[in-house]
């Protein structure tokens, strides 16, 4: 199949990529290199199955393709916040444009939704059937409600154009190529304990997210593509942990002798989070298999050898300060 990844550059993107890649699939990974990196899907660059296209979904384009994971979007709240009508541009007009495209090619499309969609949640574990609780006008709307939006034109352009979609509401989810500069908790700890300074816990750290190591994450896309329900499914790491204790944790496998620092808890910053992967466990078959540790580790090498060349990081702070004017 030909099959269009946006956002491919970034970080769960390309790692959906290597997979589709290993499948023998032909890939055309889309991206505007905004936390997106060349360096991250580099092995693939002169194979005859893969191109590479640099391009802003927020404009239309054309192509002929047979499915669609539509991934372009910043996620860590840093980047997202950083021009927040571009985020918002990204999920209106980038996901119409992707829902126009696979109506016209007549392409299956997933929607890379979140938990965000259910804000400070009031339930807990989150199903699929919880409307959320999300601040319409908060420093997080730009991203929360986006994707909210985003996940109503899926639905809409399938009740009324019979466009065929997938929407999948991920969990928190790390692993190797997050950004070094990400903002994201795994990473900051990560990073903060091998450069030997503090930890930063914003808040008490008694405030909760559920971590999906990726590998799990993209075998859980792949399944929902290829299976018959539409969704939403919850995509995520059912195990719950405590800021706080993901820090202690982080500082026990690196280095205990790191400080913990507390900073101020951002506004409208979720108190907890929980996936039910009820759904995905009995359509799809889907339950994650890498536990924290493991997870962590892999993560851990990954930054360490990151740190180590330098190399990669500064592309993506180029390209900020480009995607602050557009
Ligand atoms: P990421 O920031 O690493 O990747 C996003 C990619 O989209 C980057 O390559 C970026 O350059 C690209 N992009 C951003 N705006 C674009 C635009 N206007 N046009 C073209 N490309 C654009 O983030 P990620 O963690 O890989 O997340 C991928 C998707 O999964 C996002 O849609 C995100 O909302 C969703 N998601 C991620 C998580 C998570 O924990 N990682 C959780 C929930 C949802
Ligand atoms: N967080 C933290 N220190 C950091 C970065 C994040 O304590 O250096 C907290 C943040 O306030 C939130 C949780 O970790 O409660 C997860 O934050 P992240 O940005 O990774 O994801 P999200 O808030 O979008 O779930």
């Amino acid at each position: 199949m030909r099959i269009l990844v946006t956002g491919g550059a970034g970080f769960i993107g390309s790692h959906l990529i290597d997979r589709l890649m290993a499948d023998h699939h032909e890939v055309i990974c889309l991206d505007n290199f905004f936390t997106g990196r060349r360096h991250n899907v580099w092995q693939w660059v002169d194979h005859p199955n893969f191109e590479l296209i640099r391009h802003d979904v927020t404009d239309p384009i054309r192509l002929e393709i047979d499915q669609i994971y539509h991934l372009a979007c910043p996620a860590s709240p840093v980047h997202y916040q950083y021009n927040p009508v571009k985020t918002i541009k990204t999920n209106m007009l980038g996901t119409l444009y992707m829902l126009g495209l696979a109506k016209r090619v007549r392409a299956r499309i997933l929607l890379a939704s979140t938990s965000e969609v259910y804000g400070d949640p009031t339930v807990h574990p989150q199903r699929e059937d919880y409307w959320g609780n999300v601040n319409p006008i908060g420093i997080r709307s730009c991203y929360d409600e986006g994707k909210r939006v985003a996940e109503t034109l899926a639905f809409d352009y399938h009740r009324q154009n019979q466009v065929d979609i997938r929407v999948a509401r991920i969990f928190n989810t790390y692993g190797p190529r997050m950004l070094e500069n990400d903002g994201r908790v795994v990473s900051n700890f990560i990073v903060q304990a091998l450069q030997g300074i503090p930890l930063t816990v914003y808040g008490t750290g008694q405030q909760t997210r559920s971590f999906c190591y990726v590998s799990d994450l993209v075998e859980g896309l792949i399944r929902l593509m290829s299976g018959e329900i539409i969704g939403p499914v919850n995509l995520g790491n059912p195990v719950e942990y405590t800021v706080l204790s993901l820090a202690q944790r982080i500082q026990g496998m690196i280095n205990p002798d790191t400080a913990i620092e507390y900073q101020p808890l951002p506004t409208d910053d979720p108190q907890q989070r929980q996936p039910d992967i009820s759904l995905a466990m009995k359509e799809l078959s889907w339950q994650p298999g890498v536990g924290l540790k493991e997870g962590l580790q892999q993560t851990i090498t990954y930054f360490k050898s990151q740190l180590l060349t330098k190399a990669g990081p500064m592309d993506s702070l180029a390209s900020m300060s480009e995607n602050k004017l557009s």
